[in-house]
């Protein structure tokens, strides 16, 4: 494992995960060598009621390294069948203290998950980096986001309050802020822990319980932290954790007749497949965050170099690989060569490579089916004709390295311009006036989120006002706070993670209406 050996097979098996899969006699725990040296224990069954078991087939799929091209370990696929177990476990721990009980427990037992993730950072941040291939950087990043996601979440747990409703002295009103049940969570695998946690997190707080699948390439952190789950001390049944694929383990989350909520993250068209599986199964509530095509905006009056550090954060934060990611810059004339030559020579001197050096801020494209979808845009773009600035192509030909790549000469009806890339690619362009560009901005489908620099505060807060996404950021970009909700406008999606709002999400409105009799 991590050696410098290239199986020239795992490219193309990888390009086909899901027909790659075996029966095997694998341990339900493997060891697993990290390349600092350590090891640790790597979970590969299904976390039902606070075990690892074996599905009813026991059919297992193989993990692989995006930085190396080599296999990690299998782990072992839900089907249909088992999503039936864990659902049915996860009914049970509804029905339990942990929804009715005094929310103090659920207070205490994610303030211990938050310690226990501290306590396991710099695991969970290699696992990350193993399985995702995302810089070691980026990923202590998301392990800090998500204890702190699940701190705060943990200080809403008995917070969880209705209200009484004033209609005079012939009625006593009140409202009490239920949790749902069974709840659907689907995630994707560019933030494998954070996007675990973002749902995680305002679920246990309202007393749900949950039945979660990571995405089929990237597994291991999420089974890592079902560990951390049951050491913290949450009940039996109420965190069920599954590896699968999405058409098979994800289509009968969408479809269950108990799951009573889907909250889901990815690309719009799965999300958009999930929403009519949830219509026509029971009606279950939907949330859903997903693709972008977010503007980053830099006026005349900006900071130039700060706005260029933001420039960079926004495209090559993650490889790219960022639902919010800054993917259409677009600069003011008076300083767009100027910022276009900084730009240029920052992305030039990203330091691109081995996750794990401590210097590198971009690592691996997270699959080899993604490598191949952002290397088509790059083609696409040059095709359609626009001029490549920097970069356009792999690293070297071992490991989903791309190279940070800026197209110039682009025109709105570009693919480049309208498509989610979800890589290192990006498109920039000149603008005249405050007007143009929000209208430049708004004409996309999407409403992720949108970067405005300049450093006059009143023309930040007309253009954000006048921007249709969920997030703007002025004078920063991909910048996230646990207290901070984020979601979409638009086909970017409905239902807020993170902050007060991501309650609202996991809890339905109970009226009482009591009809007094008056007693003389
Ligand atoms: P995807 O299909 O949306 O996958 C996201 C999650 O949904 C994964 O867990 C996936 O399982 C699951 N899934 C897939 N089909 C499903 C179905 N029919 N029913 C229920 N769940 C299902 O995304 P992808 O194919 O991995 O990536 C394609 C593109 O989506 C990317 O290039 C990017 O543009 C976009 N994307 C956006 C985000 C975001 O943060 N908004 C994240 C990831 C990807 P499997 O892992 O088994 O497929
Ligand atoms: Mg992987």
């Amino acid at each position: 494992m991590f050696s410098s050996k290239i199986n020239s097979n795992l490219v193309k098996r990888a390009a086909a995960a899901p027909l790659n899969r075996l029966y095997s006699q694998l341990a339900l725990s493997v060891n697993v060598n990290l390349p600092n040296g350590t090891s640790y224990e790597q979970p590969t069954g299904l976390f039902i009621n606070n075990e690892f078991v074996l599905p009813k087939q026991k059919k297992t799929f193989e993990v692989i390294s995006p930085s190396t091209e080599e296999e990690i370990t299998h782990v072992y696929e839900a089907r249909e069948e088992d999503i039936d177990i864990a659902v049915e476990a996860a009914q049970a721990a509804f029905n339990s203290d942990w929804a009715t009980g005094d929310p103090a427990a659920r207070v205490k037992a994610l303030l211990k998950l938050a310690d226990l993730i501290d306590q396991n950072a710099e695991t969970l941040a290699h696992i990350e980096s193993l399985d995702n291939g995302k810089s070691l950087q980026c990923s202590r990043g998301d392990v800090a986001l998500s204890s702190q996601c699940i701190r705060s979440a943990a200080g809403w747990a008995d917070k969880i309050n209705g209200s009484v409703v004033e209609t005079g002295d012939t009625h006593f009103n009140y409202t009490r802020r239920e949790p749902l049940g069974v709840c659907g969570q689907i995630i994707p695998w560019n933030f494998p822990l954070l996007m675990l946690s973002w749902k995680l997190a305002p679920a246990l707080a309202t007393g749900n319980t949950i039945v979660l699948k990571s995405a089929e390439s990237t597994p291991l952190s999420a089974l890592y932290m079902a560990n951390l789950i049951k050491e913290a001390g949450i009940p039996a049944g109420v965190v069920n954790i599954v590896s699968g694929f999405g058409k098979i383990a994800g289509e009968a989350i969408a479809t269950h007749q108990k799951i009573k909520k889907v909250a889901f993250t990815g690309s719009t068209a799965t999300g958009r497949h999930i929403m009519k599986a949830a219509a026509e199964s029971n009606l279950k509530k939907v949330t859903l965050e997903l693709g972008g095509k977010s503007p980053n905006i830099v006026f005349d009056d900006a900071n130039v170099s700060k706005a260029v550090q933001s420039l960079v954060a926004g495209i090559f934060y993650n490889t790219g690989e960022v639902c919010c990611a800054g993917s259409r810059i677009y600069v003011q004339e008076g300083v767009y060569d100027q910022v276009l030559s900084e730009f240029k020579a920052a992305a030039e001197g990203i330091k691109i490579g081995n996750p794990f050096d401590e210097d590198v801020f971009m690592g691996a494209q997270a699959s080899y089916a993604q490598l191949t979808k952002i290397l088509k845009f790059i083609e696409i773009g040059k095709n359609q004709g626009a001029t490549l600035i920097t970069g356009g192509e792999r690293v070297d030909d071992k490991g989903y390295f791309i190279k940070p790549t800026i197209f110039g000469d682009v025109t709105k009806d570009m693919d480049i311009v309208k498509e989610e890339i979800f890589g290192p690619v990006v498109t920039i362009s000149k603008f005249k006036t405050v007007d143009e560009i929000v209208e430049t901005a708004n004409d996309s489908p999407y409403g992720l989120a949108a970067g405005v620099h300049t450093e006059d505060i009143n023309k930040a807060i007309d253009v954000a006002n006048r921007i249709k996404s969920g997030t703007i950021w002025v004078n920063t970009y991909n910048d996230f706070h646990q207290s901070v909700p984020f979601g979409g406008y638009g086909e970017s999606g409905f239902g807020r993670e993170m902050g007060q709002e991501s309650l609202d999400n996991y809890t339905q409105v109970k009226a009482v209406r009591i009809g007094l009799t008056k007693k003389n």
